[in-house]
């Protein structure tokens, strides 16, 4: 398949990867148009000056950029997909954005027949290397028929969970979750590490049991040895809850925790960390013990 892919990040350089793994053609943009240059070079994906260039032979276009306005910029702006992309083909969106604005563009790109899934993901760069994320597609079930060839050389769990905009909803849900098991993986450590106990074996004991997670089998070793390398950036964690708190607002529900940690990462980026990996929540939680 002709595929266009807009954003070379931290997910998205290996997501392409796994895409000409595959055996599809993909043309990329990137904002800094020197990581694409780089990146055509090495992996033979042709680069382009433009989001709607790389949409013009795509059977499908893929974006996977930071946030919703981030979104907007490359699918509707000035030199966006949208005047680029035939009716009739597939947008498809992978970054993390407002479910609000995800539903706005669809019904926008539907004025010129083109489609639109959102597609958010979760496992982390490692599932972006190894083509094992999970995908949640919130769109038309036809439209997710046709995008499994390029989904499934990305992920190895994708879920058709409802209309457009409910990939979003579920992601936020998830990024809910990870706030939670993150937090009280570095409540965990820091406890263990304060008691001096041998902290391999402390997660060795705990991992396979009830309290086992992505979050303690994944990142706990940052927070033992005290160094957050990405993964996942707290700026972008925090984003995602607060995405999360906007859609509960409307909802009329509560989420105390998920509350508590994006204050938590809001302190995190006023200090400097924001661009480290979201295990710097162990920071806090080591400061408050004056560790
Ligand atoms: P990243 O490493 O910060 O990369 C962001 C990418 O988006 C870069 O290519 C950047 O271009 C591009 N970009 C940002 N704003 C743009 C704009 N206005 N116009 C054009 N390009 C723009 O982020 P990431 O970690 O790959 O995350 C991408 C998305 O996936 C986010 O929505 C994130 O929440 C989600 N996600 C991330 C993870 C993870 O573990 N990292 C996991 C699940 C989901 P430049 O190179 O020019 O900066």
């Amino acid at each position: 398949m002709n595929v266009a892919f807009i954003g070379l990040g931290t997910m998205g350089a290996p997501m392409v990867r796994n895409l000409i793994k595959a055996g599809h053609t993909v043309t990329v943009y990137n904002r800094t148009p020197a990581k694409a240059t780089a990146f055509a070079k090495e992996t033979g994906a042709n680069a382009v000056l433009s989001p709607q260039q790389a949409a013009e032979q795509a059977d499908i276009s893929i974006t996977c950029v930071s946030d919703s306005a981030d979104v907007e910029a490359v699918v509707l702006g000035d030199s966006g997909i949208i005047h680029g992309a035939r009716p009739g083909s597939l947008v498809i969106d992978m970054s993390t954005i407002s479910p609000g604005v995800t539903c706005h563009i669809a019904e926008v790109l539907k004025e010129k027949a083109i489609a639109m899934l959102d597609a958010p993901v979760s496992g982390g760069s490692e599932g972006a290397q190894q083509g094992t994320l999970s995908i949640m597609v919130g769109g038309a079930a036809t439209d997710v028929e046709r995008a499994m060839p390029v989904l499934n050389a990305m992920g190895s769990t994708i879920t058709h969970v409802g209309p457009i905009g409910a990939g979003q909803i579920t992601k936020a849900i998830n990024q809910i979750i990870v706030a939670g098991t993150y937090w009280s993986v570095a409540e965990g450590m820091t406890l263990g590490l304060k008691a001096g106990l041998d902290m391999e074996r402390v997660v060795q004991a705990v991992g396979s049991g009830a309290a086992g997670s992505w979050g303690l089998s994944h990142r706990s070793a940052n927070m033992i040895n005290h160094e957050y390398p990405l993964g996942f950036r707290v700026r972008l964690h925090r984003k995602d809850l607060a995405i999360a708190l906007e859609t509960a607002r409307e909802l009329g529900q509560p989420l105390p925790v998920a509350a508590y940690v994006e204050q938590m990462e809001s302190s995190l980026m006023a200090k400097g960390y924001g661009d480290e990996d979201i295990s710097a929540m162990a920071r806090s939680v080591r400061e408050m013990g004056g560790l």
